[in-house]
């Protein structure tokens, strides 16, 4: 089994060798375009197959079991799609999301909407496609009170708790901490009664939602969450004297290994965790509902930049790169928590080899702290070479931040052609110029300063 695991991340990594250098070859990456994120598409249709059979190991047979993507994690429509077709549904988190969900051809019956600040509208439109929608707080479940009123419709509805389980090393993605904004905090004095009283009140209410967290909760904690989740519904249903609530949606959160090449943990692993801590969930009495995101998407993901400069400044050795803060926002404003590693292709772009050299990669922004990584250990990198920032393809390359005006780059995904090399597709064009110009207002040139301006003489 570990053989395996070793065995699927050594053909990933050659994967990504050969498509870095096909990529140079073609143009796709180069002088004029100095920045790409690549996609290995065989890759994200093993980490899908491998969510699927993870649960079907462990769930009774002809359980209904929905695995829907947290979109937010790769916000591209044609990642969407080929989710789609591998089987995974989508979880959306506001009309952008859910827009991109239905561009990508996702049926509503696989859509799930969660997010802290649905507007009525937002509601009465999930409404109105059968969408599922979890409440986030007592004010918007009075929402749902009057659109289920005025409509009532196909969407399943539920209410997502905050199980209150606790942090992980990372307090931006921790999200059942005491004071957490998401969800009922369940432990707060009166919160599970009342709680139990509005399922109780409502017959409608068919689904409890728990998402305990995402990079850096440990595993064993988000099954924590899991648990506290089932035990709510078994006490629900218990005082309901029925099986009200017929589904569980637990969430995503499964953390990403950024250390190394392998796949850890995996979703077989946390299955069985799940299965071994909370076997009621499993035994057909409950459908399912999961919300992975970066644990679907990260390893397929890299991010490659041209060195444009190497430099020297007071003995410290700087290449200077074109992926920085508006690729890898996280990483660079938080480094400690988000290291990524690098890997140094040369101008064909083709693996560089030793001895290491210890050297900062910097990105394009005018501002010191944009590094995409520090004082690491590097065969020494050169003008024209390539650095290539790994387990990229979940909240990076996809998250743009417009610092400095500078593009979107392009995303393409990548395969075997079937006769020895490999075949592009672009999931995203690149941003051009002209685009830049016209989001930052360049179709009201002359509004502010026409207002109120003085007459002139
Ligand atoms: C972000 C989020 C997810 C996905 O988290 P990952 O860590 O990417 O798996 C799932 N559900 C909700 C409600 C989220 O906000």
């Amino acid at each position: 089994m570990e053989h395996d695991i070793d065995t699927e991340a050594r053909k990933r990594a050659g994967r990504r060798d050969e498509a870095v250098r096909a990529a140079v070859e073609r143009g796709l990456l180069g002088p004029e375009a100095a920045v790409v994120g690549l996609l290995d598409v065989t890759g994200i249709r093993e980490s899908a197959a491998a969510l699927r059979a993870a649960f079907d190991a462990v769930t009774a047979p002809g359980t209904p079991v929905l695995h829907a993507f947290a979109v937010k994690a790769a916000p591209l429509v044609p990642v969407l799609r080929l989710l789609h077709e591998a089987g995974i549904g989508a979880e959306v988190a506001s009309p952008g999301e859910l827009a991109l969900a239905r561009a990508a051809g996702m049926p509503a019956a696989r859509t799930v909407l969660d997010s802290p600040a649905k507007t009525p509208a937002e509601l009465r439109e999930a409404l109105a496609l059968g969408v599922a929608v979890n409440a986030d707080n007592p004010q918007e479940l009075a929402r749902l009170d009057a659109a289920v009123r005025s409509a009532p419709g196909r969407s399943p509805l539920g209410i997502r708790i905050n199980p209150q389980v606790g942090g992980g090393s990372i307090g931006a993605t921790s999200t059942a901490t005491r004071t957490s904004k998401f969800g009922v905090a369940l432990r707060d004095e009166g919160a599970r009664e009342w709680v139990v009283g509005a399922y109780l009140e409502r017959p409608w209410l068919t689904r409890l939602h728990a998402h305990t967290g995402s990079q850096g909760i440990p595993p064993a904690l988000l099954a924590r969450g899991v648990a506290e989740t089932y035990a709510l519904a078994e006490e629900i249903n218990a005082r309901a004297g029925r099986r009200q609530i017929d589904t569980l949606d637990i969430g995503g959160g499964l953390p990403v290994n950024f250390d190394s090449e392998a796949t850890a943990p995996t979703y077989a692993r946390f299955a069985r965790l799940l299965a071994r801590e909370v076997p009621g969930l499993f035994d057909g009495r409950y459908g399912l509902v999961t919300e992975f995101g970066r644990s679907l998407l990260a390893k397929h993901g890299t991010l490659v930049a041209r060195v444009e400069y190497t430099k020297s400044a007071g003995g410290r050795r700087i290449a200077v790169t074109h992926a920085g803060v508006q690729v890898a926002t996280r990483t660079v404003y938080a480094p400690q928590a988000w290291p990524l590693r690098i890997t140094a292709y040369d101008a064909k772009g083709c693996p560089k080899t030793g001895p290491d050299v210890v050297q900062d990669v910097a990105g394009p922004a005018c501002f010191s702290g944009d590094l995409l990584a520090e004082g690491r250990a590097l065969p020494p990198l050169e003008q024209g070479d390539y650095a290539a920032a790994l387990d990229t393809g979940a909240y990076y390359f996809a998250h743009h931040y417009s610092y400095n005006s500078l593009p979107r780059p392009g995303v393409y995904g990548f395969a075997p052609d079937g006769a020895g090399g490999i075949t592009f597709a672009t999931a995203r064009e690149p941003q051009t110029i002209t685009d830049i110009v016209g989001e930052a207002g360049g179709a009201h040139t002359p509004a502010l300063a026409a207002l109120g301006a003085p007459e002139q003489p």
